[in-house]
């Protein structure tokens, strides 16, 4: 059978991820783990989410349904921050016999659930369309998350992967600051990366697969496959670890992002890939945010930002000028897309005027009073007007992206962009 869960934690602690670990080592009291747990991150922009947005799957080969269904309920009931207004957890479970069935239906249930915005009653009314058991608890928000879950696990050739080695806390630690040795994090990446990402930034000295909140992550090491991230994990020196869990995940794969054919057609909470042309110069505003609009083929413009947090991305960004044509990735919200990479396909020419050189001495012309040209103060040479040439534009085309410290759960990290069309500028 198949079981999706979320929506079981809260700001003050848990995570859906290691009640799925938890229940992954065990439900093998019941029957046999079939594949890798997943874990499927949602669509980023939804208020509801306490971080980030992630759901949980398990497969599991068992003739005891009903005492598996009996232990997850338990231990939700047991676990959830039911306290918090907005810990609303599902528990969905399918059986082996429904599988064929629910595979497409549950395969675009997922796909909405990363890129749109769902309500509760279509998922409350999928379930009872299909006769599929569930526990809702409280509103039942979570049903969504868990509906979506299973809907990975039925179609895992469906979308892109990748994966995470997670290591969780001993309990009496949860809510304490984490111990844990900042430079084997740094080795760890030197061995491992790039087929590890995440663990480090290196231009900001950030270690940033160790959570800061009350939650049980230990911490995560993201990468392209399951020995990657176990090698990469048991480098890490630090607090003993209560259990871990690799999962298969969508993370790093860019799966939110549809492709807009225009400004149009972009709404709030959704994530885009997007084509235009810068059309005004980038603005620094208080608190270090850049703000500049792009404009598309039909003349509709959007306001585009990159945020603090972002740090030296915002760099790039300010080096950009109207007639610049890019296309952007990232999610839109109050009608400002968010900025998560940048594909700079072509740069406008920068034409600079300065007054004439004197061909003589080198030296830059005065001006010799309105209207009458310019004079070399020295030798007397005259020039009638300005000169404008063409300047060498300190950026390069390519593609970039935000630090690590930025990025987003589902960006996809240019270390795994395989395009060679292009430069790749890889932020660490
Ligand atoms: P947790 O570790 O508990 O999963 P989280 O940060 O992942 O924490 P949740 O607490 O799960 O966030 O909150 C997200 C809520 O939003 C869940 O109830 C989930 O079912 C719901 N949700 C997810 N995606 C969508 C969507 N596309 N449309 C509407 N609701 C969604």
């Amino acid at each position: 059978m198949i079981i999706g869960i979320d929506d079981t934690d809260s700001n003050e602690g848990m995570c859906t991820t290691y009640l799925g670990a938890l229940l992954l080592d065990e439900l093998q009291a019941y029957g046999t783990v079939e594949s890798l747990p997943l874990l499927v991150r949602l669509n980023p922009t939804i208020p509801y989410k306490t971080r980030g947005n992630a759901a949980v799957a398990l497969k599991l080969k068992t003739d005891f349904p009903e005492k598996v269904i009996a232990h997850v309920l338990s231990r939700i009931e047991e676990l959830a921050r039911m306290e918090c207004e907005k810990t609303n957890p599902g528990a969905v479970f399918i059986l082996e016999k429904d599988y064929e069935n629910l595979k497409p239906v549950l395969g675009n249930f997922l796909k909405e659930a990363v890129r749109d915005v769902i309500e509760i009653r279509k998922a409350k009314s999928l379930i009872s369309k299909f006769g599929i058991f569930s526990k809702g608890f409280k509103n039942g928000r979570g049903l969504i998350g868990a509906l979506a879950a299973c809907g990975a696990m039925l179609n895992p050739e469906e979308w892109d992967h990748t994966f995470e080695h997670l290591a969780y806390r001993q309990k009496e630690k949860w809510g304490t600051s984490r111990e844990v040795e900042k430079e084997s994090f740094f080795e760890a990446d030197r061995e491992t990366y790039p087929e590890t990402w995440d663990t480090v930034d290196i231009t900001n000295r950030l270690v940033v697969c160790v959570p800061h909140s009350a939650d049980p992550v230990l911490f995560g090491i993201r990468g392209e496959n399951p020995e990657i991230v176990t090698r990469a994990a048991g480098m890490i020196r630090g607090e003993p670890v209560e259990r871990f869990a690799v999962y298969r995940t969508n993370q790093g794969t860019d799966m939110h992002l549809l492709s807009a054919a225009n400004i149009a057609e972009i709404q709030d909470m959704h994530s885009y890939k997007l084509e235009g042309t810068v059309s005004a110069v980038p603005k620094t505003i208080c608190g270090g945010h850049v703000f500049f609009p792009i404009r598309d083929e039909r003349g509709d413009e959007v306001d585009c930002a990159t945020f603090e947090p972002t740090k030296n991305f915002r760099e790039i960004v300010r080096k950009l000028m109207p007639g610049d044509k890019v296309i952007l990735s990232g999610s839109v919200t109050s009608r400002t897309l968010n900025i998560e990479k940048i594909e700079i396909k072509k740069l406008a020419p920068l034409y600079i005027e300065e007054n004439p050189k004197c061909p003589d001495c080198k030296k830059h012309m005065k001006s010799a009073g309105q209207g009458q040209g310019f004079r070399c103060r020295k030798c007397g040479t005259q020039a009638s007007s300005k000169i404008r040439y063409e300047a060498e534009r300190d950026l390069e085309t390519g593609l970039y992206e935000v630090p690590p410290c930025a990025r987003r759960h589902l960006a996809k990290p240019l270390v795994r962009e395989k395009r060679y069309d292009i430069g790749i500028y890889p932020s660490r």
